[in-house]
């Protein structure tokens, strides 16, 4: 854990105790703060009492002793309304900031110069998070990994000079904390998420600039028009710094389209590195790796190759990158290799609950045996009609049958299957009598909630429906 001591003898408030905002209040308490910790949850609310963290209803306290408001990343700052403990807060004078806030102070009074790497982008977060956490590993560095991706920052060892911080951030995270300024700062993509939380999309786009625009270092992909716009502001900052006598690190371009001038770009399945004019370097090989299949996962690979080049981890070991690359096991639920049969392989992507996300699996594979639905998302899966050609047959399940049967039509064969376990019997067996290698896919393009309770219970299901079929390889998959 990591004491956050910067409240010492301070009286903060903190509303949330989901998620990370128990380990929040326990490492605030640890470090000397008086914590009253709320939530609608009674449940939440004894578990905290539990550990010895005062719980009480912010509504009915006296807000003139509070520092400050330490808001769980889930509960509304601004959008579509503030929550009341945020009104309460403004109207009071206290600031809001979250735990990442808190553990940016805790940096600068205890270890200013700590490595702090910190990920954001609308999709490839985790992936690039773990691959980042993975290569530095390999290379033998001291590393601690949470963040959005699952482990509360403040349950992580406190920072110090040899030891990397590898954080994934999401916006609602970022807008909490307002002293960001990682060593750094990774900006992979953007693109409209999260309105009803942010506001606009100039909002949600600015919340992302500011994890990098204090970053010492940074990569941001320019294969879009928003990020590739904060990328040129961040090289007019570099030059910026170069022109007043105070040089930052560089700001590098991540291009898996074309050549950078500085930065990485993806020639063929090469990873490559251009520091500086005449400072060229290949960084990885991507070929044959299936667990970073496709460009999305090629554009996450550059940019943790790129991180990696920073720290110079290629200096004792210059084959690290690679191996590291090569024994990435890959996130679970994310075109996730379940198993083998045959010529058949089983992929779980449950992950997958829009038609953007599942666009990425369809590109990445032929001959698809294609279980899909849920509870749709707005547009359903009309986009996805240049894919339809490679899918020989599709299993419906959940709320959304109909609507996909109608928008498949004569274009794919397909099936009413309804539940998971019949998809999976039917194409299976479908795969079986077929004569050549076929990909079955759970990639459904739609929110799970209406047959289980997340996109992981989905994918869990699915893994072990697989593994229950005769014939399969039990060497493979996680
Ligand atoms: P996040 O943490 O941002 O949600 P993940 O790494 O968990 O991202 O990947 C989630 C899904 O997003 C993947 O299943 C894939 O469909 C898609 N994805 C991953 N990386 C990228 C990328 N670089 N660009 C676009 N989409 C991506």
């Amino acid at each position: 854990m990591t004491p956050v001591t910067t409240f010492a003898g301070k009286s903060v408030a903190l509303f949330g105790l989901g998620g990370s905002g128990l380990v929040t209040a326990l490492a605030l308490k640890a470090g000397g703060a008086h914590v009253t910790a709320c939530d609608d949850n009674p449940a939440k609310m004894a578990e905290a009492a539990a550990k010895g963290i005062e719980t009480g209803d912010l509504r009915r306290v006296d807000w003139s002793r509070f520092d400050a408001l330490i808001l769980s990343p889930g509960v509304p700052l601004t959008h579509p309304e503030p929550h009341w403990s945020a009104k309460i807060a403004k109207e009071a004078g206290v600031e809001i900031i979250g735990d990442i806030e808190l553990f940016c102070r805790e940096r600068a009074k205890i270890a200013p110069n700590a490595p702090f790497i910190a990920i954001t982008g609308t999709n490839g977060k985790s992936t690039t998070t773990a691959l980042i956490a993975h290569i530095l590993r390999e290379a033998g560095r001291d590393v601690q990994m949470g963040g959005n991706i699952g482990t509360a920052i403040l349950s992580l060892e406190p920072p110090s000079d040899n030891r990397i911080h590898v954080i994934e951030c999401s916006s609602f995270q970022i807008d909490l904390a307002p002293s960001l300024a990682p060593t750094v700062g990774v900006l992979l993509n953007i693109s409209p998420d999260h309105l009803d939380r942010h506001g606009t999309m100039e909002n949600y786009v600015a919340i992302k600039e500011r994890l990098i625009a204090k970053a010492d270092w940074s990569l941001v992909g320019v294969d879009n028009p928003l990020s590739a716009a904060i990328q040129k502001r961040a090289l007019e900052r570099e030059a910026r710094a170069k022109a007043a006598g105070r040089p930052i690190g560089r700001q590098y371009a991540v291009s898996v389209e074309r050549d950078v001038e500085a930065g990485i770009s993806l020639r063929d399945e090469m990873i490559h590195m251009l520091a500086y004019p005449g400072q060229e370097r290949d960084l990885g090989n991507l070929a044959g790796i299936s667990t970073l299949r496709g460009l999305h996962n090629a554009q996450n690979a550059c940019f943790a190759a790129g991180v990696a080049d920073i720290y110079e981890v290629w200096h004792d070991d210059p084959d690290v990158i690679q191996r590291a690359l090569r024994t990435f096991p890959g996130l679970p639920h994310r075109m996730e290799e379940v198993a083998r049969r045959g010529g058949t392989l089983f992929i779980n992507d449950s992950k997958a609950t829009n038609a953007d996300s599942t666009e990425k699996a369809l590109k990445s594979f032929d001959n698809v045996l294609w279980i899909l639905g849920g509870k749709s998302k707005e547009g359903g899966i009309a986009m996805l009609k240049p894919y339809f050609p490679k899918i020989r047959k599709a299993y419906l399940i959940g709320a959304a049958s109909d609507e996909f049967a109608a928008t498949l039509g004569e274009d794919v064969p397909h099936i009413h299957a309804n539940t998971l376990e019949r998809a999976v019997q039917q194409a299976a067996s479908d795969a079986a009598a077929m004569n050549e290698p076929a990909v079955v896919l759970l990639s459904p393009a739609c929110a799970s909630y209406d047959q289980y309770p997340n996109y992981e219970v989905r994918g869990d299901h699915f893994r072990k429906l697989i593994k229950a079929l005769p014939g399969i390889n039990p060497t493979m998959g996680a």
